[in-house]
């Protein structure tokens, strides 16, 4: 019955009852400051009308687009920029705040509703370099074999057994997991 209701959903476009998840290359016209860009999502995995053929989005197909989008121009994407807020430990309205953008902009980018500006963007990318460059040094880890943080607690103790170390490791943002976790830290050659 629940495999059933999985694929049972009706299509917004012709009524049906009919609809079967695909993966299904996809292209859309993008405008960005006064250009047109055309971008390819190559496997867009979606939803799509046995009947019409429509294909059904929601949050996640449109995060994939978003993402498509966001690759092809060159801009960090919103999960890019909430990971980097997370990790330095910030709410979005402080982050708002220090970086001096109005905190309704920065929720429009997050939700995909708005692409940000090439401007914004180095902006970002300046802010997030200097502060996570800042974070590294404090934290100046540790990371002996083992000493991998996976959580937030684990983190803070780690930071804090750092900063009375005071070891200079890199810590290396990897694409998966949670934010606190996706810290790794990489032990120093020397
Ligand atoms: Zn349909």
């Amino acid at each position: 019955m629940s495999e059933k209701q999985a694929v049972q959903m009706t299509c917004p476009e012709c009524g049906q009852e009919a609809v079967e998840p695909v993966c299904v290359p996809y292209t859309l016209e993008v405008q960005h400051e006064g250009k047109t860009h055309s971008v390819t999502v190559p496997q867009l995995k979606v939803r799509r009308c046995l009947a019409c053929g429509e294909l059904i989005f929601d949050g996640d197909t449109n995060r994939q687009v978003s993402d498509a989008v966001h690759e092809q121009l060159q801009l960090m994407s919103a999960e890019d920029i909430r990971k980097n807020i997370s990790v330095l430990n910030m709410t979005q309205k402080e982050f708002a705040a220090e970086i001096d953008i109005a905190e309704a902009t920065i929720s429009r980018w997050l939700s995909g509703a708005m692409i940000q500006s090439r401007q914004s963007d180095r902006r970002l990318r300046k802010f997030f370099e200097q502060r996570l460059g800042m974070l590294r040094k404090e934290i100046g880890p540790i990371a002996r074999q083992g000493d991998r943080p996976t959580s937030e607690e684990d983190f803070k103790r780690c930071w804090l057994k750092a900063v009375k170390v005071g070891n200079e490791v890199q810590p290396i943002l990897t694409s998966c997991g949670t934010a606190w976790g996706s810290i790794c830290y990489a032990e120093n050659a020397a």
